[in-house]
């Protein structure tokens, strides 16, 4: 699944001609950078790889939605609705921008339930985030549709996605704008960092100059550059990009072994009656990073998790186990609004109370979830192991709750 999996000659490569100039900046030293613009590479990359018009890259994942919800307008008072099942970086930035964040109920697809978002457009409603968690999507033919009734923005944090597509779109390409992060533990990484991918100009430009201290890059050096508006410094350095540049011609080769041993796992885990998968609004468009598949009951998924982990096999639930960091349950600093920073009592109120809606129908859903990361490195014979233990796991915890029942 991650990046750093395959990190070698490539990656050094990329680096050290940075080292060798010595330029770590992104901006400016024209002269002794002798032709070395990483940063740049990798935004005219993601906008090939991608079929986007604009990329901007950022510090990070979390920086990329906070710069794209500044871009979009988006902020005091304002509603955003996002999944109850994300990680935690989504409503960091909604907060980091005065805005409120609307949880709403996940389906089957792990993802925005289509008529959940519905039910939650107030009149302070601004976007609808979906969030393709996992390395699958939303279904965004519901999302664009309700977006264009209610005249919403639509933001796509495509941070867990990349290289996904949906009808032949790559995500992050479908709404507004979308964001990617290339975190250590991402598809692809940069150690640290993130992207805004989006089509439109001014969004673009918003960007270019928000994660940037507002310069608007067009003087004849930093010192000259105008501010039409404040900024906050959100940039990459060129050592962190130029990773990232070398990981970016990976993608496929990454992607490609990727659905290779998803599509084995899923044909093994198929062979047990009781095991469904989750929804995927476009298989095809699947990066198959994870699989993502249910157990009838929240017993017996329990029971499998815990055999798996004492077989030393990964099978991340995200509702009693794996880590906190994923699901609206586990997030009481959120439902208390445990900020650092007075927030304002409207704002804290609002976010206490959306924070502590009912969530029980993504509760049935994620309490049965088990999402299997899908490695890159994993031999033949090893998966081949994965997939037999992981079967006769699942079937040894079946038959002994039938005996039990
Ligand atoms: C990783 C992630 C982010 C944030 O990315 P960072 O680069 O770690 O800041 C945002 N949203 C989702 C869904 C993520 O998985």
């Amino acid at each position: 699944m991650p990046g750093y999996e395959f990190f070698g000659q490539e990656e050094r490569k990329e680096v050290n001609d940075v080292l060798e100039t010595g330029i770590m900046m992104r901006y400016g030293f024209d002269g002794p950078r002798k032709g070395i613009w990483k940063a740049k590479e990798l935004e005219a990359a993601i906008c090939n790889t991608f079929s986007c018009k604009h990329t901007q890259l950022v510090s990070s994942g979390t920086a990329a939605l906070t710069t794209a919800m500044s871009a979009l307008g988006i902020g005091y008072g304002d509603e955003i609705i996002l999944p109850s099942f994300t990680f935690v970086a989504s409503f960091e930035a909604v907060l980091s921008v005065g805005a409120i964040p609307v949880f709403v109920d996940v389906d089957d697809t792990l993802t925005l339930n289509p008529l959940a978002v519905k039910n939650a457009i107030t009149n302070k409603t601004k976007c609808i985030m979906p969030v393709h968690m996992c390395g699958s999507m939303a279904d965004m033919d519901a999302l664009q549709a309700i977006c264009k009734e209610h005249n919403l923005l639509l933001l796509e944090d495509a941070c867990q996605s990349i290289g996904a597509s949906y009808k032949g779109k790559k995500l992050g390409t479908i709404g507004d704008a979308g964001t990617f992060s290339f975190d250590f533990v991402k598809t692809i990484t940069c150690a640290e960092g993130g992207a805004v991918i989006t089509n439109n100009e001014t969004t673009y430009i918003n960007c270019d100059g928000y994660s940037d201290h507002g310069h608007d890059h067009k003087g004849t050096d930093r010192g000259a550059d105008l501010h039409p508006f404040i900024g906050y410094n959100f940039r990459i350095s060129e050592l962190h990009a130029a990773v990232g540049l070398a990981q970016i011609k990976k993608l496929d080769d990454f992607l490609s072994i990727q659905r290779k041993n998803h599509t084995a796992i899923k044909n093994a885990l198929a062979t047990i009656p009781e095991v469904s998968f989750r929804r995927i609004p476009d298989e095809s468009g699947d990066s198959c990073t994870f699989l993502s598949w249910f157990l009838p009951t929240e017993e017996a998924t329990k029971a499998v998790v815990a055999e798996l982990k004492a077989q030393n096999i990964l099978a991340g639930n995200f509702y009693w186990f794996v880590n906190n960091w994923h699901y609206i349950k586990k997030w009481d600093h959120l439902k208390n609004a445990a900020t650092l920073n007075a927030l304002h009592p409207h704002l804290k109120a609002a976010v206490m109370h959306h924070a502590t809606k009912d969530f029980s129908a993504s509760d049935a859903i994620i309490c049965r979830c088990i999402s299997t990361a899908i490695g890159l490195t994993w031999t033949d014979e090893q998966l081949k192991t994965k997939c037999n233990q992981m079967v006769n796991a699942i079937k040894k915890v079946l038959s002994e709750q039938k005996a039990t029942a």
